[in-house]
């Protein structure tokens, strides 16, 4: 039986007591309450934003669009009728069409009556006596939950660097990931983008349209791809729809998630000029393609990489002018290791009157002053708007912002100080009846997050029934278990080129004392088989534990 929502412990401390409490309402936060509340349970989401979407709610930065194999796919696909009655525009849905997508599905699936918008989880402790999560929220609510779900999103955490000065700007100033929900005015203005990651990358060729001028400081040079984005062919998408079963199906069996299979040639069965040519045909239709469905060994093979860099360079020398600007903005790491960009215009944005590109490697950043940004070499940039488009503390960050404490008071912080482990990516030992979603371990970023988001909630579900029909309430992971995990996501990480080295967020490179370790388990598809391998032998790698 579900504990009644909102019942009161006590009339005194006025606590509440759930099921489940899920921190987040973005993909992953709306679809584990939409599938926990279905199988019966009590359960209510909290989020700190206005409204519902998580990362689309707060990225409204100009140029903002989903750039994985998109619409139809970069959606739910839990309901094969909100399959049949969403349409898409465009390959590629912009932000404000995800975030229309899931305000339908909130409505749809009356999620708003179990959502705190507004509203932050400021502290969980698990109360080892009572065996539940003690969580408080800012709104000054206490809740008693016999489960916590962490959605709390891979890139949510800004990451806003310490530059000297930064107090003192006296213009408009925001971050990409953290974007006012009014419209930003550029026209006339003199504006300043720092980062030239995925977001730096969508913002500068339209926030260079509209501004006076605009100055882009670049620290990295990054391989960007044409996005590629088109209109969705009607009869693409109602064959999609048509045999919804068979595209799901083989979603689940892709990569990346996407309905494409993984591709079986290798760089060494084409020669050179074969090579080229589908090369040319990838870069042209634009998109992930080239990287992921060009040849299977471009992220092992480090020729491969390298040749596939070499023809990045080429198409970027073709699309800058001046060579000055040129040579500032020919990348030089191994191609993938770094997020893959994708862009609309981005090189040609430099060919404009308008645009400064200025190199941080030749003269960084001495200070931000009131009037803008001056480097070591004393330039002096005039701003009237600061943008930082300097990404995240991703993976982890933010369930180490979150802290929740575990048995006997343990900080998650302090449990991972030299180590993010975890077991499956979705529990760790010391903090029961905790889930996580997209945590660090699981294929996260790395694969569909809309549908990950569902088959891990799902999985959580299916955990809990076992568990009550076990007649248990608790479940924890066993160190033993965390372990072997740990092995098998640097195992797997070792057959790439991802490692803790690349200079990359998915290592923790770009935050100033973060430890760094690789913290996606690669190959996603293969995640969801050992989940269920895990359900079959019983929650293998758990310990259950009775009520009291
Ligand atoms: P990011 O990829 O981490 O890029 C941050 C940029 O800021 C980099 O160019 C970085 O330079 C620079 N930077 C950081 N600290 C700096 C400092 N102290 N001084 C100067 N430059 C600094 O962040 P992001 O662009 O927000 O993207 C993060 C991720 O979000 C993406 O990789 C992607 O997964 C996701 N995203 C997705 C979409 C989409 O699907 N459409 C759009 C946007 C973002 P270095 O490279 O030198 O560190």
């Amino acid at each position: 039986m579900p504990e009644e929502q909102g019942q009161q412990s006590t009339a005194a401390d006025a606590t509440q007591t759930l099921d489940a409490v899920v921190i987040g309402a973005g993909f992953g936060g709306m679809y584990a309450l939409h599938s926990l509340r279905e199988s019966g349970l009590s359960v209510r989401a909290y989020d700190a934003a206005g409204g519902v979407g998580g990362t689309w709610w707060w990225n409204r930065y100009p140029g903002a669009r989903v750039d994985f194999p998109g619409g139809p796919f970069y959606c739910y696909t839990f309901s094969e009728e909100l399959v049949q009655e969403w349409d898409w525009s465009e390959t590629q849905p912009d932000q404000a069409s995800v975030l229309a997508y899931l305000n339908y599905v909130a409505d749809k699936f009356d999620l708003r009556r179990d959502i705190h918008l507004e509203t932050r989880v400021t502290s969980a402790h698990y109360d080892q006596a009572a065996q539940r999560w003690a969580i408080e929220t800012s709104a000054g609510e206490k809740i008693n939950a016999q489960f916590l779900i962490c959605a709390l999103g891979t890139l949510s955490q800004t990451n806003m660097p310490d530059i000297a000065g930064f107090e003192s700007f006296a213009g408009e100033c925001y971050h990409t990931g953290h974007w006012p929900q009014e419209k930003v005015e550029f026209a006339g203005k003199r504006v300043g983008v720092i980062g030239t990651g995925s977001s730096g990358i969508q913002a500068i060729p339209v926030i260079a349209e509209e501004a006076a001028h605009l100055t882009v400081f670049q620290r990295t040079p990054q391989f960007t791809i044409p996005a590629g984005n088109r209109p969705l062919d009607p009869a693409f998408v109602s064959e999609a729809r048509k045999n919804w079963a068979t595209v799901r199906d083989q979603m689940m069996k892709s990569p990346l998630g996407a309905p494409y299979p993984a591709p079986k040639l290798s760089s060494r069965d084409h020669s050179a000029e074969q090579r080229r040519e589908l090369y040319e045909k990838l870069w042209r239709k634009g998109g992930l393609s080239i990287l992921f469905d060009s040849y299977s060994d471009i992220l092992t093979n480090e020729e491969a990489n390298a040749e596939l860099a070499e023809f990045m360079r080429a198409k970027i020398r073709d699309l800058v002018d001046d060579p000055a600007v040129l040579e500032k903005l020919l990348p030089d790491y191994q191609v993938g290791t770094k997020r893959q960009v994708l862009d609309k215009g981005y090189y040609a944005t430099y060919n404009r009157d308008n645009v400064t590109l200025v190199d941080l490697r030749e003269d960084a950043i001495e200070t931000i002053t009131p009037t803008g940004i001056r480097t070591v070499a004393g330039e002096e940039h005039a701003l009237d708007i600061l943008i930082f488009a300097t990404g995240y503390d991703a993976i982890t960050g933010a369930f180490v912002g979150l802290n929740p404490r575990g048995r006997g008071g343990i900080s998650l912080k302090d449990k991972w100080a030299e180590r993010f482990s975890t077991y499956l990516g979705m529990t760790i030992p010391e903090f029961p009846n905790l889930f996580m979603i997209h945590g660090p371990e699981s294929p996260s970023v790395l694969f569909n997050m809309p549908l990950g988001a569902e088959l891990q909630s799902d999985w959580i579900r299916d955990c809990i029934h076992y568990l009550r029909e076990q007649g248990q309430g608790v479940i924890e992971p066993t160190a033993a278990a965390e372990e072997a995990w740990g092995q098998e996501v640097a195992e797997i990480a070792g057959q790439t080129m991802f490692s803790a080295d690349i200079d990359s967020w998915y290592s923790g490179a770009n935050i100033p004392g973060k430890h760094r370790q690789f913290t996606v388990y690669l190959g996603g598809p293969n995640f969801y088989r050992r989940l269920d391998e895990v359900a079959e032998k019983n929650y293998e790698g758990f310990v259950l534990e009775k009520v009291y």
